[in-house]
């Protein structure tokens, strides 16, 4: 782990956050920035850097967070209303962080994908 990593600090309860959702592998807290009413970020607690660091390992991890964005977005009452499960990948997409994390937007019309 890095030890500069902002999220890893966060996962460590080093840095505050707002949790939304605590499991074994699976950390998920509330943006500081929020983009939209629910705005939570879910990371894997073990560090990977991003999109491009994933190997076949880190199937089961990916898994639970797609199992935490299901139970997020129901907890957040946002399951029929729909929502978006977002990573940012390199400088077009403005990823400001490099440890592994899905944004999951929603509570209001997001507009098409590419809308801007
Ligand atoms: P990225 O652009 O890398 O996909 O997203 C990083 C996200 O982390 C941004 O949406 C930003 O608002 C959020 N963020 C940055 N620093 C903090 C922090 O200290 N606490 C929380 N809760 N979110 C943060
Ligand atoms: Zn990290």
């Amino acid at each position: 782990m890095p030890d500069d990593c902002l999220f890893c600090k966060i996962v460590a309860g080093e840095i505050p956050s707002t949790s939304v959702l605590d499991r074994a592998s699976v950390y998920a807290f509330r943006d500081i920035a929020p983009a939209a009413p629910v705005h939570v970020l879910i990371v894997p607690k073990r560090h990977i850097g991003d999109v491009r660091d994933v190997r076949s390992e880190d199937g089961e991890v990916l898994v639970e967070m797609h199992q935490a964005a299901n139970d997020i977005a129901a907890s957040e009452g946002i399951a029929e209303s729909g929502y978006r499960l977002i990573f940012n990948v390199g400088p077009d997409a403005g990823q400001t962080d490099f440890h592994l994390h899905m944004h999951l937007v929603g509570g209001k019309w997001l507009g098409g994908v590419g809308s801007g």
